[in-house]
């Protein structure tokens, strides 16, 4: 039985009087969580993260991650930056990247390759445009999507990795994939990563992402390969994010 993981992207979201309100609403009613919980948050409230959530069980990371060590990268943030707040985790391949910074497939499957040797886990996000789910393309463009980061990191690796299906039309949207769609597309991820790795396939959360909701999260969590979820807009206000922890 995989443990579900509920993970928020605050994406650029956020002031350090807000999120000190949200944390001490979450971790107020979270000892009790049967699943694992994090929150990935802008670069400059990691210190916050750290210092707020240190020895309680939430744990939190960032939204992005550079392909490089060091050097002249203006605006980029390097692994080991992420390594000195202590993240557990890092998106990366969310579609708002892939679609307003240009990030190409390969350039996602770096950054999830460097998460990973950095001892990051990489939450690497996959999805369909709409365009491409009405043109029935979406097993092809996730399937090409994951194939772009199996190819190049080791099959001993597919373990440390967290992937999340988000289609893109249901991100910010109010709209969710149904679970049975939702489901099948899980599946044939998984299925991706089993020609991979068996049994990685066996243990990787696979988390949905996409307007999950405190009133569609268990539905869609009941389903066999929907590990967790990925949130954006209901991770912002803590009543909602733990009621998705609760469904978890
Ligand atoms: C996201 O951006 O990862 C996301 C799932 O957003 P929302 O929950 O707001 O659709």
């Amino acid at each position: 039985m995989r443990r579900k993981l509920i993970a928020g992207n605050w994406k650029m979201n956020g002031s350090l009087a807000a999120n000190a309100v949200l944390l001490d609403g979450i971790k107020s009613e979270l000892s009790q969580a049967s699943c694992d919980v994090a929150v990935c948050v802008p670069s400059p409230y990691l210190a916050q993260c750290k210092s707020l959530l240190s020895g309680t069980s939430i744990k939190w990371g960032g939204q992005d991650v550079s392909v490089h060590e060091s050097g002249a990268y203006t605006g980029e943030v390097a692994a080991a930056m992420l390594n000195d707040f202590d993240c557990a985790y890092v998106i990366v391949g969310h579609s708002e990247r892939r679609s307003y910074h240009g990030e190409s497939s390969e350039l996602v499957a770096a950054k999830a390759v460097r998460a990973i040797k950095s001892g990051l886990i990489p939450i690497v996000c996959v999805g369909e445009s709409l365009e491409e789910r009405e043109a029935g393309k979406t097993e092809s463009v996730v399937g090409m999507q994951l194939d772009a980061v199996l190819s190049v990191i080791d099959a001993g690796d597919c373990s440390k990795m967290v992937i999340a299906y988000e289609p893109v039309w249901a991100i910010g949207t109010g709209k969710t994939a149904t679970p049975q769609m939702a489901q099948d597309v899980h599946a044939v991820l998984r299925a991706r990563v089993a020609s991979k790795s068996a049994s990685a396939a066996e243990t990787i959360q696979i988390l949905y992402g996409g307007s999950m909701k405190p009133d569609n999260a268990k539905e869609l969590l009941a389903m066999q390969d929907i590990d967790g979820g990925l949130i954006g807009g209901a991770a912002l206000k803590a009543a909602d994010f733990l009621a998705i922890i609760r469904s978890a």
